[in-house]
């Protein structure tokens, strides 16, 4: 069986001083949470601080984007055995707001996906339909498009090892998540192409977790489809005291 998995996405949030407050009252609140992987992504400035302070703890860290190439001319950018050696062991690939906004590929996934396995880091990789393929019926085509495509080549144990957030584009901070039975839907046709494409054992291994508006008050239900194996929580992640919430729930409603 799967651990659950959820992570906070912190996006452009927090600074390293709020970054260690968070981080130093939060692993104290989680110390007894097992049966949970429970990582937080801040910005890459605050990375160190964070995994800093998490030694020790059962809060993992991640970063939020990489760069490809180990090293270069690449201004502005950030390798993954930078983020590795900063402390982190996750890192998201393909948020849908790097997809919209800065121009982030399928291509670009890839090897981003093949450069952090590479650094040592675990990838969480996103996908997701806009709301306008989903009117289209086009949901299961852009996945699987986005699964072929952006993890393509990999093997089938570094599949395994993999975290896959299938988030709805049209559900992130917004306000509107997807209906459990909706998430419940997507994530079988993924699981379904995964089993496919990289094998049984590496399509049960794999996590595969929904992010779009999760809060404390839908996580349950969401968590009690056997189909949804954790969340990644933008907004609702960056209180203390909402996190836990959303980390408790998701763990209960996975024992139940
Ligand atoms: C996210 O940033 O991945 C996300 C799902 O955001 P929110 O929970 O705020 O919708």
């Amino acid at each position: 069986m799967r651990t659950p998995f959820i992570a906070g996405n912190w996006k452009m949030y927090k600074t390293v001083a709020e970054t260690v407050k968070y981080v130093k009252e939060f692993r104290a609140l989680v110390k007894d949470v097992d049966g949970v992987e429970i990582v937080v992504a801040p910005p890459f400035t605050a990375v160190r601080a964070a995994a800093e302070a998490a030694r020790n703890s059962n809060v993992g860290i991640a970063a939020q984007d990489l760069h490809w190439e180990r090293e270069g001319a690449f201004t502005g950018e950030v390798s993954g055995a930078m983020i590795r050696e900063a402390g982190a062991e996750y890192v998201i690939v393909g948020h849908s707001e790097r997809r919209t906004l800065f121009g982030e590929s399928d291509a670009s996934v890839n090897r981003k996906i093949a450069a952090a396995c590479a650094a040592g880091l675990c990838p969480i990789v996103c996908i997701g339909e806009t709301f306008d393929q989903r009117e289209r019926q086009e949901t299961f085509d852009v996945l699987d498009r986005q699964i072929k495509q952006g993890l393509d080549g990999l093997t089938s144990d570094r599949m395994a090892q993999l975290v896959v957030a299938y988030e709805p584009v049209w559900a992130i901070g917004t306000g509107r998540n997807a209906t459990p039975e909706q998430a419940a839907e997507a994530h079988a046709h993924i699981r379904r192409r995964l089993r496919q494409w990289f094998g049984p054992d590496a399509a049960e291994l794999c996590h595969v977790i929904y992010g779009g508006s999760v809060k404390p008050d839908n996580i349950t239900s969401l968590m009690s489809q056997p189909e949804v194996d954790g969340a990644l929580v933008g907004g609702a992640s960056l209180d203390v005291r909402s996190f836990l919430e959303i980390v408790t729930k998701g763990r209960d409603a996975r024992l139940r």
